[in-house]
């Protein structure tokens, strides 16, 4: 079982890496995933951001969240989330609660987020919408309660995914790479969802186009040799990182400009 528990925690740390460098987690979200040998447990890091996560860093709680030996680091402070969601769901092994960038649009318009492509079907027909302000009031929009979690697990139901309103998302699977691959899916799908909103609208408006004259004498504009120029040299800084080093000017005396600024501010 030590063998299983170090595997388990391993691949934790990694879900949460692949999942920071996926862009659904940032300094923010967590995943866990339920205790290989005591259903009644669960494990998740210690308050630390998921790119950085370690097996050392994993903990273990209770389904009530409460960590099982005295803890020595911070926390997180949405554990219910995971706790609340286990207690409701047999068939979940795996949680994910992130902001994810694809997703808060659509969280803080409160418009659905509904499968797009083959691949964001893993999320569900119509996943639901939590929001805290309904049955809490005004809090300051974390899920810290015991009372919040199961709330929020109602909300859930026996879906996959349920979208917390001006918050996130919570994610959940039958073990960490279902987990790992829908949060992933759901994030893509959110941005094509939105992308192809937007070309549907252009579709069905009359995109505001130049006249064909204005196209004609403002499409000269890009082939003009000091514009080809300048904006290679440009492209060519942002290669190297903004050196500068690949931008050296054509012209001497522009270069030299700042320098003489500079000395001129030191008297
Ligand atoms: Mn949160």
């Amino acid at each position: 079982m030590a063998d299983k528990l170090t595997d388990i925690k391993e691949e934790l740390a990694l879900a949460n890496r692949i999942l920071a460098h996926e862009g659904v987690l940032d300094a923010f979200g967590h995943v866990s995933v339920r205790h290989p040998a005591d259903p009644g447990r669960y494990l998740l890091s210690r308050s630390r951001s998921p790119a950085l996560i370690e097996p050392a860093d994993i903990l273990e709680f209770t389904l009530d969240s409460e960590p099982v030996r005295p803890p020595t680091a911070h926390l997180y402070a949405e554990r219910v989330i995971h706790g609340c969601i286990y207690q409701a769901r047999p068939d979940v092994t795996a949680v994910c609660h992130h902001h994810a960038p694809a997703v808060m649009p659509f969280v803080i318009a409160g418009k659905p987020i509904v499968p797009v492509f083959h691949l964001g079907a893993a999320i569900g027909e119509e996943p639901p919408f939590w929001d805290q302000q309904d049955e809490f009031g005004d809090t300051n929009l974390l899920v810290v309660k015991p009372e919040e979690g199961r709330s929020l697990a109602r909300a859930l139901g026996d879906q996959s995914v349920v979208l917390m309103n001006r918050h996130g998302a919570t994610v959940v699977g039958a073990d960490l790479k279902e987990l790992v691959s829908r949060a992933i899916f759901m994030c893509q799908n959110a941005e094509y969802q939105l992308r192809a909103l937007l070309l549907r609208a252009f579709m069905l408006g009359t995109a505001p186009t130049l006249p064909r004259g204005e196209i004609k004498l403002a499409g000269a504009i890009s082939r003009l040799p000091n514009v080809v120029t300048r904006t290679w040299e440009y492209w060519s800084a942002r290669v190297d990182g903004g050196s500068g080093a690949a931008a050296a000017p054509a012209s001497p005396g522009k270069g030299a400009k700042p320098a003489r600024r500079k000395a001129r501010r030191k008297k």
